[in-house]
């Protein structure tokens, strides 16, 4: 199996564009890489983006999605590769599974309970791979001071403290994932 980077990111298409050059940006840069992509396999958003730009440069991007966005029209028929499933809940266990790295670009609800998710596992040691926080233009300054207000109040562990990783251009996510310290899960590390 080729390397493959799960993507979170915003469903909304009302955005402002630099949020869709930023996702286009960087679905070249995985491509670039030799990364293919899977995402929530929606045409909406950031989602529709990356498969816009990822097919564009020849690069494979697949999608996870349930049912019912299907039935509301909302996967996008470009994509090959899209697996449906019958709930939220699965589809973000088969978004991380077997993948080189996980990237949170910008976005909303969605997206921050997926990254939430994937660090929680990561901490339990359900989860290895690099996390990437893509803080495009400021847009994560704010959770990323709510995690550093959470250390200081003893809510996370300074002892974990490359479970993810930020960053500040659309070209230091690559590096990024290629440069993560391989993680070593201990259960007591959490604590
Ligand atoms: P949000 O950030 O709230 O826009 O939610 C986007 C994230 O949640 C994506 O990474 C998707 O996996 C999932 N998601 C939420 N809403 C949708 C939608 N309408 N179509 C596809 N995926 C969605």
């Amino acid at each position: 199996m080729g390397k493959r980077i799960c993507v979170y990111c915003a469903s909304s298409n009302r955005i402002a564009s630099h949020y869709f050059e930023a996702a286009e940006a960087f679905a070249r840069l995985a491509v670039v890489g030799g990364y293919s992509l899977v995402c929530g396999g929606s045409w909406r958003g950031l989602m529709g983006a990356l498969v816009e730009a990822t097919l564009a440069c020849g690069g494979e991007i697949e999608g996870v999605i349930p049912k019912f966005m299907c039935s509301a029209e909302w996967q996008d028929k470009r994509i090959r590769n899209l697996t449906v499933v019958e709930s939220m809940q699965e589809r973000k266990t088969l978004l991380m599974k077997d993948v080189a790295a996980v990237v949170a670009l910008p976005g909303g609800p969605g997206t921050l309970e997926e990254l939430s998710e994937v660090i929680s596992l990561k901490r339990l040691g359900f989860f290895s791979p690099p996390i990437i926080i893509y803080n495009h233009q400021g847009f994560y300054n704010k959770l990323i001071d709510f995690f550093e207000w959470l250390r200081r109040e003893n809510m996370l562990s300074p002892n974990q403290p490359n479970a993810w990783v930020v960053a500040h251009t659309v070209d230091e996510i690559i590096p990024a994932i290629e440069a993560a310290p391989m993680w070593r899960s201990d259960l007591n590390s959490h604590l």
